[in-house]
């Protein structure tokens, strides 16, 4: 034993604070994950599959490598999408370390001038500001309508990933929910929903469909109006004081609303997943962690919550007109994040002619992955050509997805290419349904 000891290398103490170094000794090694990991498959690069980046966590837990360069492109070439967690025999919790190693990073090993300014401007100033982000959505709007978009792909990885943005909706079309969305007709219950940080400037259209379609189904929805953003994205990118700050506000907006145990409706998987998941951000004896805790039981997915009411009620839904066949194509955190597959098939399965054929990866990542498609447009876009033949030969002519960042990678990417392929949230279809049964 004593040899043993002597054999395995020790974290050193200054270094092992640097990354879960607990977690990585989790992995054996298998390999299992090495063809799911995007970019592994890119690059077929083992330092950018899931082991290689544990192996290089560990490497520096234990004092055997520095925050390098190679180490923070590693970092930040992995897409979070957790496809490797759902493979692994190991239960390699692979989201957490990378958002650990990633908040980790940022302390001991700070990026350039320059890259700071365009985190704090993104993450602590527009994300939590509703009226930072209006404007945002005004400048963008403004940038696309002029053709000025097209001098951004002049100014490096963001320019060229702003440019691929969809078209920003006119100011009235991107106007937010009331505070209470009553339910039609009879009421059989309430809830809380989230209306999201970017999502009301990108797909305000998907935030109506779902209190519309929790309206129809008998629901009131209630909205908080005192915060804006989940954090997700701040915990994503590795900010997590900015998580902390954002969870906190979040998780005391939603205790205040109605009688603080409503359920929290959520149509961004994303959102989702992170906010099932906060507790991890505070410390066991944090007060916040208990309150974390008790928040995180009361999310719930769009698609859980419709298809339960659906099935109680044996509800079957009528196909609104809509370019066919679908495709449904499961968002990275509504599968791998939340482990949710089953319940937005059987909404669809509902859905009397809707004609369905299947992608043969639809767990694949689609490379959007928060901010990813617009810090590594050129890699996010690669990801995404294997998505497009997927597609193509699928022969889908409307995409279903239930994630803002998915359906933004999805509409820009069909773009692109110049092909006709609608694109649709659950709730837009589900919300199209419901009034076709209904007339
Ligand atoms: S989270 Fe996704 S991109 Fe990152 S290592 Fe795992 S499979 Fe690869
Ligand atoms: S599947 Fe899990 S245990 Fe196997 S190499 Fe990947 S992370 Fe390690």
């Amino acid at each position: 034993m004593a040899h043993l000891e002597e054999q395995t290398p020790q974290p050193l103490a200054s270094e092992k604070l640097l990354v879960d170094y607990a977690k990585s000794l989790d992995c054996i090694h298998c390999g299992l994950c090495l063809q799911t990991c995007p970019t592994f498959r890119s690059t077929g690069a083992e330092s950018s599959s899931p082991r290689g980046r544990i192996h290089l966590m560990r490497a520096v837990g234990e004092g055997r490598l520095t925050l390098d360069a190679a180490y923070t492109e590693e970092l930040d070439l992995c897409l979070v999408c957790r496809h490797c967690e759902t493979v692994c025999p190991a239960g390699v919790r692979f989201g957490e370390m990378m958002s650990f190693a990633r908040n980790r990073r940022e302390s001991h090993s700070p990026r350039s001038f320059p890259a700071r300014i365009a985190r704090f401007v993104g993450l602590r100033v527009l994300l939590p500001n509703r009226i930072a982000l209006r404007l945002m959505g005004t400048c963008l709007r403004f940038l696309q309508l002029t053709g000025l978009e097209r001098i951004a792909v002049h100014f490096g990885r963001l320019g060229r990933g702003l440019s691929d943005l969809p078209r920003i909706p006119p100011l009235p079309a991107r106007r937010l929910l009331p505070a209470r969305i009553k339910a039609s007709g009879e009421e059989r219950g309430q809830v809380a929903l989230l209306e999201g940080c970017v999502m009301p400037e990108l797909y305000a259209r998907v935030n109506r469909a779902t209190a519309r379609s929790l309206a129809l189904l008998g629901f009131t929805s209630h909205l908080p109006s005192n915060f804006v953003c989940c954090g997700s994205l701040h915990a994503h990118n590795g900010d997590h004081a900015g998580a902390r700050s954002a969870a906190r506000k979040m998780i005391q907006a939603l205790e205040e609303l109605g009688d603080g145990t409503l359920s929290i409706v959520v149509n961004s998987a994303g959102c989702g997943a992170h906010m099932r998941s906060c507790a991890h951000l505070f410390d066991s004896e944090d007060p916040w962690h208990a309150r974390a805790r008790a928040f995180e039981k009361r999310v719930i997915d769009y698609s859980e919550f419709v298809d339960r009411e659906l099935q109680d009620r044996e509800v079957q839904l009528t196909a609104p007109a809509l370019p066919r066949p679908i495709a449904w194509d499961d968002p990275c955190h509504l599968c791998h994040g939340q482990g949710i597959r089953s319940q937005p098939r059987s909404i669809l399965a509902r859905v009397q002619g809707l004609e369905q054929v299947q992608l043969s990866e639809p767990e694949a990542c689609c490379g959007s992955a928060g901010t990813y498609s617009l810090t590594h447009p050129e890699e996010s876009r690669a990801i995404f050509e294997r998505k497009l033949e997927d597609l193509e030969a699928s022969g889908a002519r409307t995409l279903i997805t239930a994630n803002p960042g998915c359906q933004l990678q999805w509409e820009s990417g069909i773009r692109r290419v110049g092909k006709d392929t609608a694109v649709m949230h659950l709730a837009e279809l589900v919300q199209a349904a419901l009034l076709e049964k209904k007339s």
